[in-house]
């Protein structure tokens, strides 16, 4: 199909179950048809409309010439050694954006992109150096889902193996909120859509507070917290957000984030040799979270070449964890799988080239 014909029409992937039903029945076509081809579109991993062959010639006509059903263009796979998988993503803007999958023991977890770059210009992170490009549309969100498990249908695994999600990818979930919310629906359909289950999929955010009780009403998904600092001076120079909304305040939200009885908020703690991991913060940060219902995530700094902080020595990191585990804090080390192929939390770039002209650097992504 021309591209000049595609502009007329509207990825079938931004529309929600609810959306497509009430568009179907404006049409007069019945709206439970929607259910049925949603399970096309996620669960049979259809190519096109003329797959759906329990729908009449006429919808699937009515369907093509309004909407286009694609995949991603996946324009690079790197394979790491412990067997994760990049993929770089060109969208059809030609911006680029980067979804990772991760092996587990009996499932694979994807770990989703939400935004072309990222506004939060936070100092460790590697996505943080190009600066915000776009929100992602819900059809790009999803896509990288449906995307990774036809990868998996290709080499003949079952594709709910990929049950796990985290939105730990480019860019800040919470600033693109509707569009989660909108993509989370479509995931988490568990009839006719991608049936991920709630306590499987996480949404990680550096702290961006008005958005995080909303989360809650919204959504039953795990919430992760990027805090990387037990003091507002340090998490101010680490993480610019922190100037907007304190430790004390984004605490405070968590407190009002609504969860399960026994779900617990995760703490993602980046531990950065000589800024965050002296015993003082462990004990600090025993105390700050023990008025909340919280797990802790200690990540070795993974390094990359836009930044000069290094990671501890592995010494540091256990008697780090000791601290938390002697008072009886859940904690654990994350280990960041792909770092040799620059998978790892903090070190996606997608394409990101940098250009000096006339002494000003400017970076396109
Ligand atoms: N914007 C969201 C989603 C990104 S998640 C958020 O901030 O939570 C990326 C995770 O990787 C965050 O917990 C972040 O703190 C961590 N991270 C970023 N750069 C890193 C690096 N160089 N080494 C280790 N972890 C890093």
């Amino acid at each position: 199909m021309k591209l000049s014909e595609l502009k007329h029409m509207e990825n079938i992937q931004d529309y929600t179950r609810k959306e497509l039903a009430q568009w179907l029945e404006n049409k007069g076509s019945r709206s439970f048809r929607a259910g049925q081809i949603f399970k096309w579109i996620y669960l049979k991993q259809a190519a096109n409309f003329d797959e759906m062959t329990d729908l009449g010639k006429e919808l699937r006509s009515l369907l093509g010439s309004n909407f286009y059903l694609t995949r991603l263009s996946l324009e690079d796979k790197q394979v790491s050694s412990d067997t994760t998988e990049k993929f770089l993503f060109r969208l059809d803007d030609g911006h680029h954006i980067e979804s990772v999958l991760i092996p587990e023991k009996d499932h694979f977890t994807l770990c989703v992109s939400t935004q072309v770059g990222c506004a939060m210009d936070c100092k460790f992170c590697l996505t943080a150096r190009g600066g915000i490009v776009r929100n992602l549309s819900v059809a790009e969100i999803v896509s990288q889902v449906r995307d990774a498990r036809f990868e998996l249908v290709q080499k003949n695994l079952e594709p709910l193996k990929l049950s796990n999600i985290v939105f730990m990818g480019m860019g800040e979930p919470l600033a693109n909120y509707d569009n989660l919310i909108r993509a989370l629906g479509i995931l988490m359909d568990t009839d006719y859509g991608m049936k991920f289950a709630a306590r499987r999929v996480t949404v990680s955010t550096s702290g961006v507070v008005p958005k995080i009780v909303q989360l809650g009403v919204d959504t039953d998904v795990n919430l992760a917290i990027s805090l990387n600092a037990t003091d507002d001076k340090t998490r101010s120079m680490l993480m610019p957000i922190n100037n907007k909304y304190p430790i004390s305040a984004l605490l405070d939200a968590c407190g009002r984030f609504t969860m399960k009885p026994r779900n617990k908020i995760t703490f993602e703690y980046i531990l950065i040799k000589g800024i965050n991991d002296s015993r003082e913060d462990a004990l600090k940060l025993v105390k700050l979270l023990a008025p909340i219902r919280a797990k802790v995530n200690l990540i070795p700094f993974n390094e990359h070449e836009a930044s000069d902080f290094k990671r501890p020595e592995p010494k540091q990191i256990i008697a780090f964890l000791q601290i938390l585990l002697d008072r009886d804090m859940t904690a654990m080390i994350r280990k960041s799988k792909g770092a040799d192929i620059s998978a790892a939390c903090g070190q996606l770039k997608a394409k990101l080239v940098t250009h000096k002209n006339k002494g000003i650097e400017t970076v396109q992504i």
